[in-house]
């Protein structure tokens, strides 16, 4: 197939040739098509799928067909970064096309986003609170929209937002066309589908599975120790852009601290950060300013960063699918990738359903020369908080604005298994790093790929 097979709007094909796009990638031949014809897609898919363009082409090629006077394409996704990710494919593949899109998202001022929506746009791409926000105050019309995007939907319901995606959809048409797209398909996700969609086609692209091109190591290292077994290995480690996933927003906030304290240009990437901080952080670390990026699960949903040579785990994900898709950060595009896991006891049953789901045992590695025998301070205050200063009194919250929380993923397990021990890279000649199962330091007893654990998510 090829894009040809489209025919798209030439200002269109014209955006895919810049964007330096060749063939379609799997989600977009099964579901382009389909969205052309005006249909519902169900897309099963994850990030680095190509599924952006797989509804953002569809929706350039229909407004060119006629401008409208009002909002048509809405685009709702789980996290701002993702939002403007979203919205830099608009740009870049509408580049020829003239449309106006928008992006909405909290933790920025309001007012120019009401400005332009009074010049007017042709696609708003949309976090939910701050978007409900516009509609009850009538900034936004969307009584005329012709298609609604619900992109990363498991996300949006990890992060509390479905009862706002319902009070969305009350002020968009029936009529209309709706495609979602999640990665995994948790039972509130299907009721949600069951709501929204009218005679779905579902789109399928298993790649869940890790690339084969990622090596996977464990460290086990007691907690205390971790912060100085992550300098060891960045020591010994010869490494492009790195990526550290941490549990907390705080520690994630810590540790990137710490990081440049010991002199490396590295920065964090949490949700208590103020926006533009996040996008100076993300931009940063894409153009290489940052070397090292600390981030949490949610910050770091659906990051697209090529050149990552490491994702280092300073914390466990909570879920085996956690842990594909952190990893899915490197390797990406056939390039080499490493994902480090620093592990302490209490992530036993987590390790075993990793790898389960991996297919095989995850190999134990040691580093010569770390001293594993420096005992845990009777407090350990590396990751204590300041002394609380008073707060004043808050005002009564939004009214009816779900408070976005997180929760354990309950999606389907990966379809697909790699055997990491065969078919990852071979093992880096890194001095001072020794591989070998069963050589845990201080009798942290994290044998491989014994027993069946207890299931995902069982932290
Ligand atoms: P997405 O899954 O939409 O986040 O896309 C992941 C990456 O794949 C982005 O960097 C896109 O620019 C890129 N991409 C999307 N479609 C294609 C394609 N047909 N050929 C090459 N790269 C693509």
């Amino acid at each position: 197939m090829d894009f040809d097979d489209f025919k798209f709007h030439p200002q269109v094909r014209a955006g895919v040739t810049a964007a330096g796009y060749n063939t379609p990638t799997p989600i977009q031949a099964q579901a382009i098509p389909r969205v052309l014809q005006g249909g519902d897609v169900m897309g099963i898919a994850q990030t680095g799928t190509g599924k952006t363009a797989a509804f953002v082409l569809p929706m350039l090629h229909r407004l060119l067909a006629g401008r409208r006077s009002h909002v048509c394409g809405l685009i709702i996704a789980p996290t701002r970064e993702l939002a403007e990710q979203i919205n830099e494919s608009i740009l870049e593949l509408g580049k020829e096309t003239g449309i106006r899109s928008l992006t909405i998202y909290g933790g920025v001022n309001a007012k120019p986003q009401v400005a332009k929506l009074k010049q007017g746009v042709d696609i708003v791409v949309a976090c939910p609170g701050r978007l409900l926000d516009h509609l009850n105050q009538g900034n936004l019309d969307l009584s005329h929209l012709e298609t609604l995007v619900l992109d990363e939907a498991d996300h949006m319901f990890d992060m509390g937002f479905l009862p706002d995606i319902r009070r969305i959809i009350k002020y968009i048409p029936e009529k209309r066309q709706t495609l979602l797209f999640s990665a995994t398909m948790p039972n509130e996700i299907r009721r949600l589908a069951q709501e929204v969609l009218q005679k779905p086609t579902t789109v399928q692209v298993d790649t869940v599975a890790p690339a084969k091109t990622v090596s996977h190591v464990l460290y086990p290292v007691e907690p205390h120790l971790k912060t100085a077994m992550l300098l060891e290995l960045l020591q010994l480690t010869k490494t492009e852009s790195v990526l550290v996933f941490a549990r907390t927003k705080y520690r994630a906030k810590r540790l990137g601290e710490k990081l440049v304290k010991s002199g490396y240009r590295a920065a964090s990437l949490q949700g208590n950060l103020s926006q533009n901080k996040r996008q100076a952080a993300l931009n940063g670390f894409r153009d290489g300013s940052f070397q090292i990026l600390v981030a949490t699960d949610i910050a770091a949903r659906g990051i697209d960063v090529s050149l990552i040579s490491h994702v280092i785990n300073y914390d466990i994900p909570d879920t085996a699918d956690a842990y594909i898709h952190r990893i899915g950060r490197t390797g990406r595009a056939a390039r080499n990738g490493n994902a480090y896991t620093l592990v302490s006891r209490e992530d036993q049953i987590m390790i075993r359903a990793i790898e389960r789901v991996l297919g095989s045992p995850l190999e134990r590695c040691t580093v010569d020369g770390f001293d594993y025998s420096v005992t845990s301070p009777r407090k350990n205050t590396e990751f204590a908080r300041p002394p609380r200063q008073p707060q004043p009194r808050r005002k009564p919250g939004r009214q009816g604005q779900a408070k976005p929380v997180q929760t354990n993923q309950q999606g389907d397990q990966p379809k697909s298994a790699t055997r990491a021990g065969k078919t990852g890279k071979k093992n880096p000649k890194r001095s001072g790093l020794r591989r070998g199962r069963g050589t845990a330091p201080l009798g942290l007893n994290l044998q491989a790929g014994r027993g069946g654990g207890q299931g995902r998510g069982g932290r």
